[in-house]
């Protein structure tokens, strides 16, 4: 029955701004792959917190950091140095292969100390006239909602009214190394991109971008920041997005996986040649680097060194392709696939992006639209071949209905 859940959904909705449009479900309870509503219903999530939840829900070792960390220091702002700091940025920054750690919560602050960086890099090591550092960006960006970052974005729900906007960054269409290399001048200071863009609907761009930006990158003393907030920490099957391409960023922009899910952990990841030019007073963050943070960040890229959750997804990519390449013809129309990360163009004769989420719902499996007729599936990469065949089961009759 849906004793709990209606009253308690209306409850929720009734006094919080409408800026989500979430599936009518309350769930109080996950682990592993599997979340539990109030009602005590079960559902596969196939959205693991937009890849937060890389790892899966309460993952032991990592809600075995938090607990620990818990009864001994949460907390003393960067004022005073905790003795979880040192351990987290080194080995945050050995994963990345980079000297330096800058860490913040969320995604969108990562960003804009990206933007930050690169700004004062160009002015500072490039010679930059002072105010006139351009960044360029990519069409269908997602990086954040801050008001300089949703100026920088071609989504009208994300930017309208917002205004008046930053100057300061020049838009190139996606996966266009001609465009972008037109549009560097001697006023570029950095380049922006998600090496896969997510909310745009898991968009791969053709093989030999992102090795491209880095070598334009590199010709014209310019820096390259790849934004894998949400490609990052294992979802492609490999440690970052950029792997696939052998290219290694300037910056490194991380957030989501980098907290398990429990805690906001973002950070910009680069040498000291990028990341020295901040000097003390001219960034920071009240929870940024804090030591409860630091404790699950570190558990997490103890996860990842060890490999296994990268080979996870790069093994189950292949049952992920296969399942969705043979629903094309079959109310699918399109799919791209890299690692356990999928977008899935919805025919339109089957029904909107989200009523196929509503009739997934209604089978047990939470999934989310991203524009319209596409939908994201990002598994928590623990989940089983066995679940993940059964909620692509689901999908496939919920889209073969008519
Ligand atoms: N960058 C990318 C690529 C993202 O996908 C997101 C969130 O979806 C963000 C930045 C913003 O992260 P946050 O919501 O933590 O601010």
């Amino acid at each position: 029955s849906s004793a709990r859940t209606a009253p308690e959904f209306d409850r929720a909705e009734a006094r919080t701004a409408h800026n989500y449009h979430p599936l009518p479900v309350v769930v109080a309870h996950a682990e592993g792959a599997w979340m539990t509503d109030v009602d005590g219903r079960r559902y596969l999530d196939l959205l693991a917190g937009y890849s937060a939840l890389n790892f899966g829900h309460s993952h032991p070792r990592l809600l075995e950091a938090a607990h620990a960390q818990l009864d001994q220091l949460t907390l003393t702002s960067r004022a005073f140095v905790h003795d979880q700091f040192a351990d987290f940025t080194a080995k945050l920054g050995d994963l990345c292969g980079k000297d330096l750690v800058l860490p913040m919560n969320t995604g969108a602050e990562a960003v804009e100390t990206a933007v930050k960086v690169i700004r004062k890099w160009g002015y500072r090591v490039k010679g930059i006239p002072a105010d006139q550092a351009e960044i360029i960006v990519a069409s269908g960006n997602f990086h954040g909602r801050t008001t300089t970052i949703v100026g920088f974005s071609d989504d009208p729900d994300a930017r309208d009214d917002f205004g008046p906007f930053a100057p300061g960054f020049v838009t190139v269409p996606y996966g266009d190394l001609a465009a972008l290399e037109a549009a560097i001048t001697p006023h570029t200071a950095g380049i922006l991109v998600e090496p896969i863009q997510g909310e745009g609907g898991v968009v791969i761009p053709p093989h030999g971008y992102l090795r491209g930006i880095r070598d334009l990158a590199t010709a014209h003393d310019v820096l390259f920041a790849a934004d894998e907030i949400q490609a990052g920490l294992g979802r492609t099957g490999r440690t970052f997005a950029c792997d696939h391409e052998d290219v290694v960023p300037d910056l490194y922009v991380l957030g989501k996986a980098l907290g398990g899910g429990i805690v906001p952990v973002s950070a910009v990841v680069a040498d000291r040649d990028v990341l020295g030019v901040l000097q003390p007073g001219q960034h920071g963050s009240t929870f940024g680097g804090n030591a409860l943070a630091c404790a699950v960040g570190s558990a997490v890229v103890d996860l990842l060194a060890t490999g296994d959750f990268q080979r996870r997804a790069d093994e189950m990519s292949v049952l992920l392709r296969e399942r969705l390449e043979a629903m094309i013809g079959h109310g699918v129309v399109g799919v791209r696939v890299r690692g356990l990360w999928a977008g899935v163009d919805i025919d339109p004769a089957v029904g909107t992006g989200r009523e196929v989420c509503e009739r997934l719902m209604a089978r047990g499996v939470l999934a989310k639209d991203t524009h319209g007729s596409t939908i994201r599936l990002a598994p928590p990469l623990v989940v089983s071949e066995d679940d993940l065949t059964w909620g692509l089961d689901q999908l496939a009759a919920v889209v073969g209905q008519r």
